[in-house]
């Protein structure tokens, strides 16, 4: 009897923004090594048939939520026990490569390519390595050049996520079953694009990234993917890209080939998907607009802090602005602000009695970009504890709710802002540090806004201060023809 296939997995997913002065550390992650590692895996538990004899070997998986860089000495020590673990374990014929694809380590261009490039020190060149990405991760040449197999996401806002990395081991355990080398081709879009102009349920992504399933059933092709790409990185590698790997070289180069053709010709239609403006012009709509029901209650994304995408959950402008309001700070407008994470505000706070009188410097603290920290003066609202933002306080300014959480977290769920006392349908003025709307939010809202505010995660890409990019690269070039070679191994 042949002895059962040895495929090791482990990884380390962030998406990390190098315009973001948070700095992501060990405190930031959650790990997984033995039997909960794998537990993670839909088709070990119960086995599905085509991973059984299959002996699978967890080394160590770190996630964490989008942040900025990470510091070195955090991916160093996971680097070394994902390599030591593979020492421990012996000869292996396959990895899985469970990545984000977007991480930035402080001082490194490629820490993907750093890893893989350790993976494959210490397992040889025979093993086949299968990489699971999101869309929104970059594809370095050395990512491409150390890995056999590589996919992501077809879904933006992303609900394939595990379809993606069991899609990712299949073809890697069918791909060892036949020993047989895939061949590969990479084609690199100079595309930078905000996740805010390419959800998959719009155009122009809908239709590109529905051309995918029709591409990969071709005879000769195992698997067709489209990256996005990573705009909040100044690195050369942050770009878009398509990868295809398949069985036949001629049929695997032409997927990627048309892929990153079509996706080329598509750059001048990715738009935003919800109207867009600066933080005064979406409060001036908010505010003409609450007078018709139907609109109330009018959310306005603060998307240049967003931490969902890496923002640092504390510049204070848009909450200015709203201060700014004398509707809103004479109390005739209801708003809410959610959120800024200050823990020492919260701390300084929060065992007063509900209802007491204070006065308190919030926000500005990691990122200090204008106005930087601003002196709240009003009462106490509410405190609760939050399963992601620890303890949290709302302090009351005239009409608006200022939410201040101990995590970096965002408001994504109606509950949480239950806990804070606040019914959503109850007030005018939701302004919240987000990009697209969340399903809940999204039903909740009579309308919505995306204010291009300042922060790590500016969707007006024009006004990061980009130096190491490729160039050239759309949108920030506009007038040039894109070099769209085939690689191919
Ligand atoms: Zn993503």
């Amino acid at each position: 009897m042949p002895r059962p296939l040895r495929v090791a997995i482990g990884g380390i997913h962030i998406e990390s923004s190098t315009f973001s002065p948070h700095l992501s550390t060990a405190h930031d992650f959650e790990v997984t090594r033995g039997d909960a590692l794998l537990a993670r895996y839909a088709w070990l538990s119960p086995v599905a048939a085509w991973a059984a004899d299959v002996e699978w070997i967890p080394l160590v998986h770190a996630r964490a939520l989008p942040g900025g860089a990470v510091e070195p000495s955090t991916y160093d020590a996971w680097a070394t026990e994902i390599v030591e673990k593979l020492a421990e374990a012996g000869p292996v014929d396959g990895m899985l490569l469970d990545i984000h694809g977007a991480m930035s380590v402080v001082g490194r261009d490629d820490a993907e390519g750093d890893l893989v490039t350790a993976i494959r020190a210490q397992i040889g060149p025979e093993p086949f390595i299968s990489a699971a990405m999101d869309l929104h991760g970059n594809v370095s040449h050395v990512l491409f050049d150390n890995c056999d197999l590589l996919t992501c996401y077809r879904t933006a806002p992303h609900v394939d996520v595990w379809e993606t990395r069991e899609r990712a081991a299949l073809n890697l355990v069918e791909a060892l079953r036949r020993e047989e080398r895939p061949h590969k081709a990479l084609v690199h879009v100079p595309i930078l694009l905000p996740g805010e102009m390419t959800s998959t349920r719009d155009e122009p992504a809908r239709s590109l990234y529905g051309r995918i399933p029709d591409v990969e059933a071709r005879d000769g092709v195992i698997d067709a993917a489209i990256w996005v790409g990573f705009a909040w990185a100044d690195q050369p590698r942050c770009r878009g890209a398509v990868v295809a790997t398949g069985t036949d070289p001629t049929a695997t180069a032409e997927a990627a080939r048309e892929l990153g053709e079509r996706f080329w010709a598509a750059r001048d239609e990715f738009t935003f998907v919800a109207p867009t403006g600066s933080m005064d012009e979406c409060l001036d709509t908010a505010l003409g607009a609450i007078s018709e029901p139907t609109r109330r209650p009018f959310f306005i994304s603060d998307s240049g802090d967003n931490p969902g995408a890496g923002g640092a959950d504390d510049v204070t402008f848009a909450l200015d602005r709203m201060l700014a309001r004398p509707e809103i700070s004479d109390g005739a407008i209801r708003a809410v602000y959610a959120s800024l994470v200050d823990p020492e505000a919260v701390a300084h706070v929060a065992d007063q009695p509900i209802g007491s009188p204070v006065e308190v410097r919030v926000g500005g603290r990691i990122d200090p970009r204008d106005p930087g920290p601003l002196e709240l003066k009003g009462t106490l609202e509410a405190v609760a504890e939050d399963p992601d933002g620890g303890r949290c306080v709302s302090v009351r300014v005239g009409g608006l709710s200022v939410f201040v959480t101990s995590r970096r977290m965002q408001y994504r769920l109606l509950s949480s802002y239950a806990r804070l006392g606040v019914a959503v349908d109850q007030v005018d003025v939701v302004v919240v540090k987000i990009g697209y709307l969340e399903p809940e939010l999204f039903e909740a809202s009579g309308d919505w806004r995306l204010a291009l505010t300042p922060g790590g995660v500016d969707q007006d890409l024009v006004r990061l201060p980009y130096e190491r990019v490729l160039r050239p690269v759309f949108p920030l070039d506009r007038d040039f023809t894109a070099d769209l070679a085939v690689v191919t191994r």
